[in-house]
């Protein structure tokens, strides 16, 4: 199973991929994650990557694409994946297509989890991230059980800067005007699907298992 999580930030996408690929076995692919993981390793991509995103702008889709294609054809894809954060435009999910295309493959589907702006803001300030493993938590709707403490490895959790009010504001934006055309492109082709993003985790979960015909 080919699936792509689409919706603004904050929607949920990071926590519904892991659900989801623990439940299928496959891999959660964030491309955010990744490149947090190279501005902490301190590689040439993540200080390029870190321009962009400290100011809620997109990073370019010629240091995406590559990246992602690449990973799509590691072995562990080979029985499908779980697309979190990419595409992210439509030049992304051109190249996307066409990558797939080349070797007879497609995506089987498009998750589009809705929330409006007004609840994206509060979501956002509640956001605290594992430093160590990046699994994202808040403080009022998912707790974890040591106050600071990542529930999985016991590292640290931080607010990530991205995510103070001024600049969610900003990646709003970014993603009204760049992002949100995708749910129009993936319904063109007859792959997308509407959940709504703002009842609770276990029930939007339960939403995409229904779409997923599982
Ligand atoms: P969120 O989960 O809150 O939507 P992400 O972790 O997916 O945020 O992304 C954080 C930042 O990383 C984005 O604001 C953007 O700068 C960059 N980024 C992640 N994925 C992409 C992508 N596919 N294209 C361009 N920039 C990206
Ligand atoms: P995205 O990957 O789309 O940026 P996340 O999965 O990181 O979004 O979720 C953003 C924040 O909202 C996190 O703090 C998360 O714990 C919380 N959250 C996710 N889903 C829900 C939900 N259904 N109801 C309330 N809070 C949620
Ligand atoms: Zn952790």
């Amino acid at each position: 199973m080919k699936v792509v999580m689409l919706g603004a930030p904050g929607a949920g996408k990071g926590t519904q991929a892991k659900k989801m690929a623990e439940r299928w076995q496959i891999p959660h692919i964030s491309t955010g994650d990744i490149f947090r993981a190279n501005i902490k390793a301190g590689t040439e991509l993540g200080a390029k990557a870190k321009e962009y995103m400290d100011q809620g702008l997109l990073v370019p889709d010629e240091l995406v694409v590559d990246l992602v294609v690449d990973r799509l054809q590691q072995e562990d894809c080979k029985d499908g994946y779980i697309l979190d954060g990419f595409p992210r435009t439509i030049p992304q999910a051109e190249a996307l297509d066409a990558a797939l295309e080349k070797v007879n493959d497609k995506l089987d589907k498009a998750i589009n989890i809705d929330v409006p702006d007004e609840n994206i803001i509060n979501r956002m300030s509640g956001r605290r991230a594992c430093v160590q493993c990046g699994a994202t938590y808040h403080i009022t709707y998912n707790p974890t059980k040591v106050e600071g403490k990542c529930d999985a490895c016991n590292a640290d959790l931080i607010l990530r800067d991205d995510d103070k009010p001024e600049t969610v504001k900003k990646r709003l934006g970014v993603y009204h005007e760049q992002t949100q055309p995708l749910i129009d492109y993936y319904a063109g082709k007859g792959i997308l699907s509407n959940i709504d993003g703002t009842i609770g985790m276990d029930e939007v979960f339960h939403s995409i298992e229904k779409v997923l015909g599982a």
